[in-house]
Order: C-alpha cells, then structure tokens, then sequence
C-alpha cells in the first residue's frame, strides 16, 4: 500500500467518525444525558471521538468494521461511569488494627447513624432553645451528658483532639510556659506534635525532667510567675519501659493547685469506661482522671469513645467558659452532623451492661474468638478456591492491635488467614500483585504484608459483611 492510498484511507475513516451532534441524538446518548446531565455527556462524547480519531492516525490499518457511534457512545459511558465513582469509599480493614486513622477510625452504631440522616435531611435545634424560642449554645445540647459521664463540671467540643489541645493552651496560656515532662513530648502521627502545638498556641514550653525520668520536684522547680498551667500528655503510641519514673496525675494536680495553677492532661484516646471489665487492656478514664484533680481533660471522639471525629474538653467551669469565649473556638468548632452522631453515642454509656453489643468499637475489641476461628474456616476454603494453587491460604491466630494510639504495647488475639505464595522464592512479586487486586476489588480489601505473607486479620469483619466479602473473592483478577 503506497503512502498516498494510506493517506486517503485514513481521511475516509476520520470522516466516517459521526458528529457530536448525530451521536447525541442516539438512544445511548441519550439514555446517559438522562443519568450524568448534558453538559457532562457533551463533553465525554467528544473526548471519546477525539480519542477514536488519534487512534485511526496511529494505527490506520486496524479493524474498523465496529459502528463508530456505538463505540463512541460505550466510551463515554464507561469514562463517565468511571468519574462518578466515589472517591471516598468504603473498604474491608482487615489491618487489625481496629482504629485504624487512616481507614477512619471509629464506625458508628445505628442509633448515631440515623441520627446523622435525620440532621442531614431537616433543619434541627442547633443553636435554639426550644424552652424559650430564644438563641441556644450548640454545646448545650450534650455537656450535660459529657458532665454527667465523666463527672466533671462543665464541658465543650471541638473538631478533634488536636484541636481541644490548642484551644486549650491558646485561652490559657498564650505568652506563658507550660510545663511538660520530656517523657510526654510526644508526636501523634505526621502533623500533630506537642512541642508544635504549644508554640502555634503562643505558648513557651518549659521542658522539664528526662526522657525516661521526672519528679515532683521537676515540676516544682519549674514554676514561676510566668507559668500557665501544668500539663501531662498520654503517651498515646509508645511506653517507655525499664528505669523509669513518672509523676501520677493526682500529684501533678497538687503540686499545681498548691502553687494556684490550673493543671490540665491530654488522654488522647479517652475512654469512659474501665475496659478491665470487657477483658481488655487498662486505660485511664476520663472520670478517673477529673476525680485524681486534673483541672481539664482533651481527648478524641473517634479513639476508644467509639464515636465521630471530635475532640472533648472536661474540666472547671470558670476554665471552660475562658475556653469558649476565645476566638479560636468558633474556628474550631463541631458542625451539627458531629453533635448528632456524638448524642447518641455517649447515651450508649448509661447502660454500659449493653455497651459490649451496641457500641460497635467495643464490639469489635471484644470479638470472641471462636467467632474468628470459625470465620478464618469459610474465607480460608473461599480464598485458597478463588487464588488457585500460586498461593498457599491458611487460618492462623495472629495479633490484633486497638490503634489510634490507645494502649501501645497491648494486643489482642485474634485469628485471620494468612497468605503466602506456594513457590516460595520470588514470592515477595506475587505477594504484591495479589494486595494490589485485593485493593482493586469492587469494595478494596486491606490487609497487613509481614514477614513475606500477606495477612488478612478477621476481628474487623463482622458477621453482617461476611457474605459481600465472600462474594467478590471470585472477582479477584491476578
Ligand atoms: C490521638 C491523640 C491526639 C490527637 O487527637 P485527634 O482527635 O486525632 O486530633 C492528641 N493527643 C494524644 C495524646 C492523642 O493520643
């Protein structure tokens, strides 16, 4: 075929590639423009064109026998469908980490879910007293509750911990010292590090003791006509262990008080009930916490508390009314979706008898075990089916771990299966490709790669989930 044959076989077939007009008109097109909006399908029908027309350039002799307007209609359709796909979706944690940041943490019971559609679709009493008719304060709606779970005086919530942190030492100590053992100068994943936040407050830290050793006196000696407030950091996602010394909270809040400071501690996780009780690990209470002196309290609503993203201040009242009359607070508050999902889960903790089965964090960390096992059972024989002889599945305990920081060292056992390729060497490549699919899937799985396997830790698949998961193994593409 001569240059000049091809040249005009190429203009014949760019010729035959419909208008976007004509295309438009098809009872695909049209089927789309009912579903994405016109503009949308415009624009699409016209990259699907341009993209056909570069491609009868490039490769002039492929097979062109298909009907261009067909085709030009089933791309726009999947690039379309492709872009309105959500980019926030949901997945299968099978990290075993339970509050895992980055997966969202906390997963809301139903009461706090309902509760969320319901503040979604009409208006409420946000910021109404519904006695008077008057203006209310969004925080009246639940300090009440926070007062009567922790037993403290007053309370306030923000957008997260972090927040409630630098709220706190923005109202109370700008252009002062704070005084915190470099035992709890800690960084909370990337961004949030207290030594940051106490300078973006406009307040000095005052650095006092060792890494692995503070005493009272530490803290005495520290005190002068500059300081603000005594401060302790929860040492969230590490322990420091051998030759050791801490000062407790109870003695922190006297050396303060003795001296007519405030004495505040950030718990980070927070939980509102001794966990002891559920057969897991101990983490200080709030309440235990306001009842050993502390004069405020921060933590997270999305840690152990089980609720939405939200960071809780307990304490005094004359504190906290400083607290929310500064400037900060209204950058930093709660929108009412956060109030609505919180409501409901604190009032989860006035039966804590039913807490275990309701509140779904709880329920998670306390999965028994046979549960698990029995589960590990059916994925193991699903999986091992659905990924052929390259790979070896088998149910096995493993460990989980709570996350977010809480209880560092503690970890619970679980069961989980654990993959590995039959080959053995060179499994590392295989390995890889098989998390890749398992993220590609429908809902994305995540796992935890370790020690050349892949582990797919069950605490975090709950028996209601189980069958979707089960279902879309067999749309594992290797
Ligand atoms: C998690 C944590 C924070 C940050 O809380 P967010 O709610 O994630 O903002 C701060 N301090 C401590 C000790 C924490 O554990």
């Amino acid at each position: 075929m001569s240059g000049n044959e091809t040249g005009k076989d190429v203009r014949e077939l760019l010729a035959r590639v419909p208008a976007v007009e004509r295309v438009l008109s098809s009872v695909g097109a049209q089927r789309l423009i009912a579903e994405y909006g016109r503009t949308q399908v415009v624009d699409a029908i016209r990259a699907a064109a341009d993209a056909l027309r570069r491609e009868l350039l490039a490769h002039a002799s492929f097979d062109t026998s298909f009907n261009f307007e067909a085709k030009l209609v089933e791309d726009a359709a999947r690039a379309l469908a492709a872009r309105s796909r959500p980019r926030l979706r949901a997945v299968f944690n099978l990290t075993g980490t339970v509050l895992h940041t980055n997966l969202g943490r906390a997963l809301l019971p139903d009461d706090a879910v309902r509760a969320v559609i319901e503040a979604l679709t009409r208006p409420m009493n946000l910021e109404f007293d519904l006695a008077t008719g008057s203006r209310g304060d969004r925080d009246d709606l639940i300090d009440d509750l926070i007062c009567e779970l922790t037993g403290a005086e007053a309370a306030t919530v923000v957008n997260n911990n972090a927040a409630a942190v630098l709220l706190t030492l923005s109202a109370l100590a700008s252009k002062k010292e704070v005084v915190v053992s470099r035992g709890e100068l800690v960084e909370i994943g990337g961004a949030f590090r207290i030594p940051d936040i106490m300078s973006r407050a406009g307040a000095k830290l005052r650095e006092i003791g060792t890494t692995n050793r503070t005493h009272p006196k530490d803290y005495d000696e520290a005190i002068n006509p500059r300081t603000a407030l005594l401060m302790k950091v929860h040492c969230s996602n590490y322990a420091i262990e051998g030759f050791t010394k801490s000062v407790s909270v109870d003695e922190v809040a006297r050396l303060a008080h003795a001296r007519r400071l405030p004495m505040a501690v950030d718990l980070g996780s927070g939980t509102l009930v001794d966990l002891a009780q559920f057969g897991l690990p101990t983490e200080p209470t709030v309440r235990e916490t306001v009842d050993a002196g502390a004069d405020l309290v921060t933590f997270s609503g999305d840690k152990l508390l089980g609720g939405p993203q939200a960071g809780l201040i307990v304490g005094r009242a004359e504190l906290i009314r400083k607290i929310k009359k500064h400037p900060l607070k209204r950058a930093l508050r709660v929108g009412k979706l956060t109030l609505a999902a919180l409501e409901p889960v604190l009032r989860l903790y006035r039966a804590p008898e039913l807490l275990r089965e309701r509140l779904t964090t709880l329920r998670l960390l306390t999965r028994p075990a046979a549960d698990m096992q029995a589960q590990a059972g059916r994925v193991q024989t699903v999986l091992q089916h659905a990924l052929g002889d390259a790979y070896s599945v088998t149910a096995e305990p493993m460990m989980s771990q709570i996350g977010s920081g809480a209880l560092p060292v503690d970890q619970l056992p679980s069961v989980g299966v654990v993959i590995r390729n039959a080959a053995g060497k060179r499994g590392g490549r295989a390995l890889m490709k098989l998390e890749a699919a398992l993220r590609a899937l429908p809902r994305p799985v995540i796992g935890r790669m370790a020690d050349d396997a892949l582990r797919l830790d069950l605490r975090c698949l709950e028996t209601a989930d189980e069958a979707a998961f089960l279902a879309q193994c067999a749309e594992l593409r290797l």
